[in-house]
């Protein structure tokens, strides 16, 4: 498939240059994209249903209308997959659960439809922990999802079906929600760029709810200046979404081109001294210390901040999280959409409580108990309103850092991927995002990118948060790190993946 691989290593402005040059159709593109599908995920078990037809239809009218020399988006043409967790007008959208199995959506969620105005064909629906509810796309209620890098390694989660698609070349891109990582640790762990927004950047309208107030849309990619481009093509003010932010127009691609060039003098990094030390291994650390220095070498100010709260945001995730959760998931009650179980002799309450048992995993299950224990009379004082005030003393401490730093960093994970069936605990599991939650917590934009492989040659993730509004900020610093650490290492870590439609890989 030696024309097919050509084609699917372009990294996504690539593919739109070569459009723009007329030396590549989108056509051509899509279907290297299914060819690459057919070979590869099979083995990466990325997503969970495919939408070619109309990936073809898009990219014929895209081409069409580029013959006609038509002024097209940047974007056009370009394919894109989306993590099942947003909705698809007509296409099957499940959050991966046998709650939602067979539910074909009558609308699209907005970061869809913007993705649709630019002109990209919709590939797939990618797989995920059901409702995003894990760190290992171990939970899917439908098949897990394997790590491109090793295939007996979970991708991370929730979002391993996006991570896996891109970082295996089945897409360019793709769209994932980030709760407390789910963008940013399954980029981590598949050396895939993952981008969580500052919360009310990207409408939420269409993302199936997890815990409102932590959720968020955002870009997946394979470099830092292609999730910046998918970022300002589905970033902006919607008034469908009650929390979205008016008047903050997206630059990020800007902000990524500048950074490119390597001088961040003048730019403030807080070096979070908390997130390191116990469950942070070495290689983890010791990858995370080199992107440090590369940040200084390109005239960044590096210091150590001590930011005693930040690993507590795990603590009070657990509670809020749990609680919205319980509130969300009541929607699915049998009525309305979705799986509906009899029992005999059903009434209203008996059908709710078995389409229930029958519909949702062991996860969501004990979320929503969690979740109920939490809000429950005599807990709610104790637990949730504590847990609110402790997570406003975090929002308090981020706004003090930031008035000494521009940007925070620590490693994205504490660990890279783990072996499919590792972890079983669910306490061992929730801590995968304990340097990714108090973003979510803070609603601060955040992302992950690859800054080296670690002993066994996987990916080892770099975090980069800036403050609220400040996403741009945060994609010039990683633009220039992601070009330094491929100076390092001949050439981007993305690029070092298995080609697994090659037998044997
Ligand atoms: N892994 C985290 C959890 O299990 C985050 C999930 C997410 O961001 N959707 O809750």
């Amino acid at each position: 498939m030696s024309g097919a691989e050509e084609i699917v290593t372009l990294t996504a402005s690539q593919m739109a240059e070569a459009m723009k040059k007329g030396d590549l159709s989108s056509r051509q593109i899509v279907e290297a994209e299914l060819e690459t599908a057919k070979a590869v995920d099979p083995k990466t078990q990325s997503y969970l249903a495919t939408c070619f037809n109309s990936a073809f239809m898009v990219a014929d009218a895209v081409d069409e209308a580029r013959a006609l020399g038509q002024q097209l988006p940047d974007l056009a043409g370009v394919p894109i997959a989306i993590k099942d967790m947003i909705v698809t007008k007509g296409v099957e959208t499940t959050a991966a659960s046998k709650i939602l199995k067979g539910w074909v959506p009558p609308y699209d969620a907005t970061a869809v439809g913007k993705v649709k105005e630019n002109g990209m064909p919709i590939l797939a629906k990618t797989n995920l922990d059901e409702f995003a509810q894990g760190s290992s796309t171990e939970n899917s209620a439908f098949h897990p999802t394997f790590n491109p890098w090793d295939l007996e390694r979970v991708p991370g989660g929730s979002g391993g079906g996006s991570a896996a698609a891109v970082s295996s070349f089945e897409s360019p891109l793709a769209l994932g929600t980030d709760t407390g990582g789910s963008i940013r640790q399954p980029a981590s762990f598949t050396g895939s760029v993952g981008m969580k927004p500052t919360y009310g950047r990207v409408s939420r309208f269409g993302a199936i709810s997890m815990a409102s107030s932590l959720d968020q849309i955002g870009p997946c990619a394979r470099t830092v200046e292609d999730a910046a481009m998918l970022f300002d093509a589905i970033a902006g003010y919607d008034p469908k979404d009650s929390t979205s932010i008016p008047g903050c127009e997206p630059a990020a691609l800007k902000a990524a081109l500048e950074g490119k060039r390597g001088d961040l003098s003048g730019i403030r990094v807080g070096v979070i001294s908390e997130a390191s030390g116990e469950g942070f291994s070495k290689d983890v650390m010791d990858g995370f210390l080199r992107g440090a220095n590369l940040l200084s070498s390109m005239g960044a100010k590096v210091e150590e901040k001590s930011f005693p709260n930040f690993l507590h945001g795990i603590q009070i995730y657990y509670i809020l999280m749990p609680a919205e959760v319980s509130s969300n998931m009541s929607r699915y009650d049998g009525m309305r959409y979705g799986l509906r179980v009899m029992p005999p002799d059903a009434t209203a309450s008996s059908m709710m409580a078995a389409t229930r048992e029958e519909g949702f995993g062991p996860e969501v299950k004990r979320r929503i108990m969690l979740g109920t224990y939490v809000l429950s009379s005599g807990q709610y004082e104790k637990m949730y309103v504590a847990a609110q005030k402790v997570r406003t003393v975090l929002i308090e401490d981020f706004k003090k850092a930031f008035q000494s730093f521009d940007v925070l960093i620590c490693p994205t994970s504490p660990t890279t991927a783990f072996k499919a069936g590792e972890v079983e605990d669910p306490v061992t599991m929730y801590k995968n995002d304990i340097a990714t939650i108090p973003a979510n917590l803070a609603g601060l934009p955040a992302i992950s990118l690859p800054v080296g492989l670690d002993d066994l040659g996987l990916p080892i993730g770099f975090q980069i948060m800036a403050d609220r509004k400040k996403d741009e900020l945060a994609f010039k610093v990683a633009s220039a790190l992601e070009e330094a650490v491929s100076r390092e290492n001949d050439g981007p870590i993305w690029n070092k993946v298995p080609r697994l439609w090659k037998s044997g890989e």
